[in-house]
């Protein structure tokens, strides 16, 4: 779901700039027209099509930037989740995972040094 957020971001972006560079090209190259008020339906035409690539580029930006504001909080979620597991101990003996405070390894009784930052380490 949230992949298909950032694809949909992707593309309305891609679109709408492609959208808005085609009828801003027309429109400088044109010298035919005019390009003010009142309108011909060839103007009003790619005048539309602009506008609409301009929206459309920027609901394509607000949805990417959207879809990277939430994957940089899920990866936060997950560094919070590791530090978590960092925070526990491993029994030095039998490889059995203890909270911090834990001096003695319950399942094989073997102590263990809670002051030893052997996870840490491995960061
Ligand atoms: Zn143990």
């Amino acid at each position: 779901m949230k992949k298909l957020t950032g694809i949909i971001g992707v593309l309305m972006t891609f679109i709408g700039f492609i959208t808005f560079l085609t009828a801003q090209m027309t429109i400088s190259e044109d010298n035919y027209y005019t390009w003010t008020k009142p309108y011909t339906p060839f103007e009003a035409r790619y005048i539309t099509m602009k506008t609409i690539g301009i929206i459309l580029l920027i609901i394509g930006i607000l949805d990417l930037i959207l879809y990277i504001a939430s994957h940089i909080y899920t990866s936060k979620t997950e560094v919070d989740a590791n530090s978590i597991k960092i925070t526990s101990n491993v029994c030095p003996s039998c490889g059995l995972q203890v909270s911090k405070g834990t001096k003695i390894c319950p399942k094989c009784k073997t102590p263990i040094n809670s002051n030893s930052n052997s996870n840490a380490q491995w960061r």
